[in-house]
């Protein structure tokens, strides 16, 4: 009998609306991210970062998930996340070509808040994953900034260009991930805005997305359904 082991890196395999049973991969530790939404459930972001580091060794998660893979049914995905933002992990690439080399029939998914797109690197890792979930949720700068907070070296224009880029390299699926908070991105001029830049980006399924549990700042609220229709 095989005795349950468990793991640092790996969770789930979790039912998932979108995904099937999805078998988490976590790249990068709480909480790690080039940004900090307001509505960030994991927690206030501690280390704001651009810079794809080591933090967690390929060898470690490659170890857990051949592990994973021996003993366990075969996932319908192998979604890629973090407790932060997992394009960070420098180790990225080969942990997706080791999935893919690995257990060619098991699709890889990518949650990324996009921001580092811009980055040619980061464009060819994701490039090896078959289903990219990227967010967006402001079309102008002062917007982002507010429901972001991004780091200081982030630049708009490049962020959204990284998105268009990369959808026009990539052979797979794209879906866009839209946050909706009343009073920071949803007037009229933002929502239209958002439109545009959502055109050329050409997502697949673009997913409208609000808030249900606390994020990192009070007094935020999740859109209803009609505010949703307007
Ligand atoms: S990108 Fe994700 S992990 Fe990072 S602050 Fe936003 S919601 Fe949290």
């Amino acid at each position: 009998m095989t005795k349950e082991r468990m793991y640092k890196y790996l969770f789930g395999p979790i039912p998932s609306r979108r995904l099937g049973m999805s078998l988490g991969v976590d790249l990068v530790p709480k909480k790690v991210c080039s940004i900090d939404c307001v509505y960030c459930e994991v927690g206030r972001t501690t280390q704001l970062s651009v810079q794809p580091e080591d933090y967690i060794s390929a060898d470690k998660i490659k170890e857990e998930l051949s592990h994973y893979l021996q003993h366990n049914q075969a996932p319908d995905y192998v979604t890629i996340t973090a407790s932060g933002e997992p394009t960070l992990n420098a180790n990225l690439e080969e942990i997706i070509a080791f999935v893919k080399q690995n257990e060619a029939n098991i699709p890889v998914c990518v949650i990324t808040n996009g921001t580092l797109l811009h980055d040619k690197k980061v464009r060819e890792a994701l490039n090896k994953a078959d289903l990219i979930l990227p967010s967006l949720d402001a079309a102008t700068e002062p917007v982002f900034r507010k429901i972001n907070r991004p780091h200081k070296e982030i630049n708009f224009e490049a962020y959204i260009q990284g998105m268009i880029d990369f959808s026009a390299e990539f052979n797979g699926e794209i879906w866009l991930e839209v946050f909706i908070l009343p009073n920071y991105n949803d007037s009229k001029e933002e929502l239209l805005a958002l439109k545009e830049i959502i055109l050329k980006i050409k997502p697949d399924i673009v997913q409208l997305n609000t808030l249900d549990r606390p994020g990192t700042v009070t007094n935020l609220r999740g859109a209803s359904r009609k505010s949703c229709k307007r």
